[in-house]
């Protein structure tokens, strides 16, 4: 008898995050679909993994499991843990928000595909553009990265790459197709908000809003703003290799 498609599903937007069950939903067409997701948001905490306090899991239905950890516990534990490696394709999302350019080394999202891609396993991380919440309004973004997942459970990914995918909030009549992309510029205000607590005590908030985008030709955000889905391809190898040609010659005149 041939094996059920095994599929994880992790996000960083945590149990309640708005969409998680639309993209479930179009997963389970594809086969058995198993949940291991943050107990709250936990966008942009990277890739950081809880190594110094225990792990509490929590059943809340069937295949359905919240975690008190980070998105790249949830992709290691729900891989190792719960599926004990019988995993064919990991998925995390679907994020509220783009995950463009930079936003990558920042994404919770983004690191549980990289997890995943570290042990082995397919993944792709998927975000669609601030938009209205419902579970309709994410019916675009579920929908393709459905027809994404079957491509990649039926051809596989290279060894230490992961797929990045962000679908604008846009009705299907507007998306204007799919680009192939690599990461562009995000600039976000450097400005940190300083305020002063009812006890008198100064307390802080680094997070910036987003002020433009570098819209590079061929670029993750240049895509997002023409209207198409971006996928980019991410390596787990961050190795800058033109890089290590200049630091050769410039370690030659320093030794
Ligand atoms: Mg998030």
């Amino acid at each position: 008898m041939k094996k059920k498609t095994s599929i994880l599903v992790c996000n960083d937007d945590g149990v309640y995050g708005p969409g998680l069950r639309p993209l479930v939903r179009a997963l389970s067409r594809l086969g058995a679909v198993t949940v291991v997701v943050p107990d709250q948001d936990r966008s942009a905490v990277s890739h950081s993994l809880t190594l110094h306090a225990p792990l509490r899991v929590r059943t809340v239905g069937r295949n359905f499991y919240i975690l008190n950890g980070s998105p790249a516990d949830c992709a290691r534990f729900g891989i190792l843990g719960i599926l004990e490696e019988r995993v064919d394709l990991v998925v995390s999302g679907i994020n509220h928000g783009f995950n463009l350019g930079e936003d990558v080394t920042y994404s919770g999202t983004v690191a549980a595909a990289m997890e995943a891609t570290l042990l082995d396993k397919a993944a792709i991380a998927v975000s669609r553009g601030i938009g209205p919440e419902g579970p309709a309004s994410f019916a675009v973004a579920a929908d393709f990265a459905r027809k994404l997942a079957s491509e990649v459970l039926r051809r596989g990914l290279p060894q230490g790459v992961c797929l990045n995918v962000n679908v604008p909030a846009l009705p299907r009549a507007r998306l204007r197709g799919v680009a192939v992309a690599g990461l562009g510029r995000r600039v976000y205000g450097r400005k940190i908000t300083g305020r002063v607590d009812p006890r008198g005590h100064r307390y802080f908030w680094l997070a910036g809003t987003q002020v433009s985008s570098i819209s590079t030709p061929g670029s993750d955000v240049a895509a997002v703003e023409a209207g198409r889905i971006s996928i980019t391809p991410l390596h787990s190898d961050t190795t800058d290799r033109p890089a290590i040609q200049a630091l050769r010659i410039r370690r030659a005149s320093i030794t």
